[in-house]
């Protein structure tokens, strides 16, 4: 039986997670908190699945080099200090990083980019989120994959491209932005919209979640599948084999 450290059993996802895994073959054999002794919950498991914060990815990633543990790893909102210690664990062993684990949004990320790809940059592209109040980081982490979706399906660079906030005189849109846009409020567990707005029509890729179910039963597949795998760095495409 594989054995799994969730970390922040007490959040939101790390509650689904625990929830979830009664129907998987995986054990919980840790469950570290703030302020719980995190090296002793990873050295009890095979892998360990997080959904905290930043600060709490980065300290879990150096303490998992040490060991060469494989990770599941879904907060989002990561800078590059917390980049780079996910980058470093990956040269020692194999790691799932995604923003989101549903099969339905792995699925988008797919087909934003064949839109992109087909349609092109005259087609005006446009990412919309929305989730509860509580949600820290903006826009979402599936939004930004959404939108890099969309730049690497039109062949552009996407931090050039880029319009994240929209305030003023910003003037007619130029071609080729990508605009994301954030909503907040209530208890959404989490909605996204690619809209491609062409002369006189237009196509909307929606995905919307109403559990967290989804995110729980993917990460849990995910450390499953991860164990397996050879060091390196992978998507939930790669878990999902889209
Ligand atoms: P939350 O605030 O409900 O939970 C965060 C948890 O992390 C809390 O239990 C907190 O105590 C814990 N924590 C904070 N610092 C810690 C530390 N140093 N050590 C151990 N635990 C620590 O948040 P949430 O809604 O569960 O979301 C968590 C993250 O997961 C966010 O970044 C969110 O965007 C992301 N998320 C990802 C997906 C996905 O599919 N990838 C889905 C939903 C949410």
């Amino acid at each position: 039986m594989t054995r799994v450290c969730v970390l922040g059993p007490s959040g939101r996802m790390g509650k689904a997670v625990i929830e979830a895994a009664t129907a998987t073959n995986l054990t919980i054999s840790a469950r570290v908190d703030l302020g719980d002794d995190m090296a002793a919950g990873l050295a009890a498991s095979d892998v360990y699945i997080d959904f905290t914060t930043p600060v709490a990815t980065r300290a879990a990633a150096a303490l998992a080099f040490t060991r060469k543990l494989p990770a599941v790893v879904g907060t989002t909102g990561l800078g590059p200090d917390d980049e780079k210690a996910l980058a470093a664990l990956a040269e020692v062993a194999p790691i799932v990083v995604a923003a989101n684990f549903s099969l339905g949004v792995n699925l988008l990320l797919g087909l934003a980019r064949q839109a992109a790809r087909i349609l092109g940059p005259d087609w005006d592209a446009e990412v919309v989120e929305t989730h509860h109040k509580n949600k820290r980081d903006a826009p979402s982490g599936t939004a930004l994959a959404i939108a890099r979706a969309i730049a690497a399906g039109h062949g552009s660079d996407y931090d050039t491209v880029k319009r994240h906030t929209r305030d003023g005189d910003v003037g007619p849109r130029p071609r080729g932005e990508i605009g994301v846009s954030t909503v907040r409020g209530g208890d959404v567990i989490g909605e996204h919209t690619a809209t491609f707005f062409g002369a006189a029509e237009r196509i909307e890729l929606s995905h919307r979640a109403t559990s967290r179910t989804i995110f729980a039963a993917g990460a849990l597949r995910a450390a499953a599948w991860v164990v397996t795998q050879p060091p390196g760095r992978y998507d939930m495409q790669a878990v999902l084999g889209l």
